[in-house]
């Protein structure tokens, strides 16, 4: 059977899955009593990224299935037939609209921010699957609404590493204060005036994505932060983060002179990924009251650094919204499935501590 005949078999399974999807529910609990928000961003199909392949992903509300092909070991699957694995978020979209993304998951953390609290919006997920497109988007859209920031500051996190991306990408080393919150020394903040953020976060996108074009994308190798202070004190963080393929994709992505390197820095960006999700599920069982367990914030730079930003406890002034995006293609599939696992206990920790509130 020719590949594009199978290919159509699917696509027709797919429509008739979709067809008789019921009515998108509603999220649970309301997404406006959440004070910690996952949520699946499935980026449109792009005619030169991803010739010929179709929508393998389906969002409905909460819940996103992504269609595997039924094939049994050693058989061509001929039938075109799939088996859609559910999995269930706060909330999902595939449309590619980013002015909906933002008034309904970042505008509540934008005005927690503007009230005085801190708010954080990250982007995770594999190289490819939007989160830069994402993270940009909504800085645009937070600018034009001409809210007031004071100050900014942009870093990344590079094999454990953080560079400032408002001085030429300088090296700085991250020290624990007094207080036990840790710092990044000499890490440039700029002030200032109206307008002028626009340029000065154009700067540093700049900065990262000459590294990128230079060395085989560092960029997706990276976490950037991007920190704004507001005139109340407040703090709002977009981050970044590295992109969260598996090894033999990373390998695959480099060339064989630097397959070593490539694969030290994909076990150090896994490893940064498990410790942001441990640190938020201690977090929330803690806020549950009980024996205290301790937090590992200090494991890597990611948690040292988003320290602040992850107490998602019922009590923080913290608001939170993490953005799990992934592609739509067949291709993708099997870090789509590992993208949405994640997303997926990063749920199960918030809810947790939510019913025990
Ligand atoms: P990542 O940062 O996760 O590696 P990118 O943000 O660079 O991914 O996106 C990969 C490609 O997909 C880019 O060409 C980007 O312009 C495009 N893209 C991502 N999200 C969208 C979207 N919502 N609408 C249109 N194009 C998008
Ligand atoms: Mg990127």
């Amino acid at each position: 059977m020719e590949n594009q005949q199978l290919h159509e078999l699917h696509e027709a399974h797919v429509r008739s899955f979709r067809a008789k999807m019921p009515v998108a529910p509603e999220s649970k609990p309301p997404l406006s009593e959440l004070q910690s928000t996952v949520v699946c961003r499935c980026r449109p199909l792009l005619p030169d990224h991803d010739n010929g392949s179709f929508q393998a992903v389906t969002t409905n509300g909460p819940n996103i299935y992504v269609h595997k092909e039924v094939s049994k070991a050693g058989l061509v699957n001929t039938t075109g037939k799939i088996n859609s694995k559910k999995f269930q978020l706060h909330a999902s979209t595939s449309d590619g609209d980013d002015q909906s993304i933002y008034d309904l998951f970042v505008q509540a953390v934008v005005e927690k921010s503007t009230a005085g609290g801190i708010g954080c919006v990250l982007a995770y997920g594999q190289t490819g699957a939007g989160k830069t497109h994402t993270i940009e988007a909504m800085m645009e859209i937070m600018f034009g609404t001409g809210i007031e920031i004071v100050a900014v500051s942009c870093f990344e996190i590079r094999s454990d590493e953080v560079h400032d991306l408002l001085n030429d990408g300088e090296e700085l080393r991250v020290l624990t204060g007094a207080e036990g919150t840790d710092n990044i020394v000499g890490l440039k903040k700029v002030e200032t005036v109206e307008g002028e953020v626009t340029e000065v976060v154009g700067r540093a996108k700049s900065l990262r994505s000459t590294a990128s074009t230079n060395a085989n994308d560092q960029s997706s190798r990276s976490h950037a932060f991007y920190t704004f202070f507001l005139p109340s004190g407040g703090s709002l963080t977009f981050v970044d983060l590295a992109g969260s393929e598996n090894k033999a994709d990373a390998i695959s992505h480099s060339e064989s002179e630097n397959a070593d390197e490539r694969l030290k820095e994909m076990k150090e960006i896994n490893k940064s990924l498990g410790d942001l999700k441990e640190c938020i599920r201690l977090t929330l069982v803690n806020s549950k009251g009980g024996k205290q367990q301790h937090i590992p914030y200090r494991r890597s730079v990611l948690t040292r650094l988003l320290r602040t930003s992850l107490d998602v406890s019922p009590t923080s002034e913290v608001k939170t919204t993490f953005l799990c995006h992934v592609a739509p293609t067949r291709r993708s599939l099997p870090m789509t499935i590992n993208s949405l696992n994640y997303a997926e206990q990063m749920v199960s920790a918030t809810n947790a501590a939510r019913e025990a509130a």
